[in-house]
């Protein structure tokens, strides 16, 4: 490992300040993935700046009612919050989907948006990577690419973004703040994240030096009281998703109201499918219905030989998790 620096911010401002000029700093949270990735030599920074510190580890009541949760939180102290668990519980069931209980104890909302792909050859630095090492190719495409997406891609980099979290704040349309070296900014978690296209290195559209400093959820309502998260995995805990699902839906009379639903593993970034609510929405609730919406999703879809069952497990969990949604909003159980 590259002997590094380090220090620690007392403030966003201190800490946008410390990474000015260094090109080759990092932010440091809880590390749970930052660290590893440096045991592995894939990120190579000269200085970690520690933000632990600098960041709230708490959430505050906005003004409409909705939660501003600090990046430093925990994610298990996240997923434990009593007006989290009632109103969005589809965050609190995604995050403790995620990692093991100790790593959520350590991991900050902040690091859970920005950790890095899990692909195989983007961790194996004896690899090529155009991720890791822009120009070197992408392996995975005729490679392993099993657990790899199959929307969003492009014939730069086919990486899944790993993080349970980050789908269930898609279907919520929270917003990420960011302090930078122009000041506070709002992003909607759409434009927080970028597709590979030609250039995979970046994950997000931050600048260097940006720092996440906390998370919106807008104020509650039925639809997010009557929201869940359904992972797919290859053992029952501490594994990375095959498949999932951030959904939310309200009918009437069996008609879609409103819906919200965004697949996990599928894809660069979070994938809010659109194209799917859409065609629900106005709509009756069945499971033909959402098998058909969800296919028509997936028209835009790449899929290879090992991974082009994503599409369909992806169906599948969507028209469980809806159906069983709408049962409960039939019995008054939000
Ligand atoms: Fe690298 Fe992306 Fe290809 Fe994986 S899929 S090898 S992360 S370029």
């Amino acid at each position: 490992m590259r002997a590094f620096g380090y220090q620690r911010a007392a403030s966003p401002a201190d800490a946008v300040g410390a990474l000015t000029g260094h090109p080759e700093a990092a932010y440091l949270g809880g590390g749970t993935n930052l660290v590893d990735l440096m045991r592995l030599g894939v990120v190579r920074p000269s200085l970690l700046v520690d933000v632990t510190s600098a960041l709230s580890g708490e959430i505050t009541e906005t003004e409409e009612d909705g939660l501003l949760v600090g990046a430093g939180m925990r994610n298990s102290a996240l997923a434990a919050d009593p007006r989290v668990r009632r109103h969005y519980p589809v965050l609190s069931q995604a995050l403790l989907a995620g990692a093991s209980g100790q790593l959520r104890n350590m991991a900050t909302v902040g690091g859970n948006l920005l950790q890095r792909t899990r692909c195989l050859y983007f961790q194996d630095v004896t690899k090529p990577c155009n991720k890791r090492a822009p120009g070197s190719g992408c392996p995975a495409i005729a490679g392993i690419h099993r657990d790899l997406a199959i929307l969003g891609v492009s014939e730069s980099c086919i990486a899944t973004h790993p993080s349970d979290m980050a789908v269930a704040l898609a279907a919520l349309d929270a917003v990420v703040y960011v302090e930078g070296e122009a000041g506070r900014r709002a992003l909607a978690l759409d434009d927080f994240y970028r597709l590979p296209g030609d250039d995979p290195s970046r994950d997000n559209t931050l600048s260097h030096g940006d720092l996440v400093t906390a998370v919106e959820l807008p104020p509650p309502t039925d639809l997010s009281r009557l929201s869940t998260y359904r992972k797919v995995r290859d053992r029952a805990s501490y594994a990375f998703a095959v498949g999932s699902v951030a959904a939310a839906v309200t009918v009437d009379d069996d008609v879609v109201t409103d819906i919200r639903v965004a697949f996990g593993a599928v894809a660069p970034r979070p994938w809010r499918a659109r194209v799917a609510e859409d065609a629900l929405r106005g709509h009756p609730l069945n499971r033909e219905a959402v098998v058909a919406a969800v296919a028509r999703e997936m028209e835009r879809a790449s899929l290879l030989p090992d991974n082009a069952f994503k599409a369909d497990l992806s169906a599948r969990i969507a028209a469980e998790v809806l159906d069983r949604l709408a049962a409960s909003g039939r019995q008054g159980q939000p």
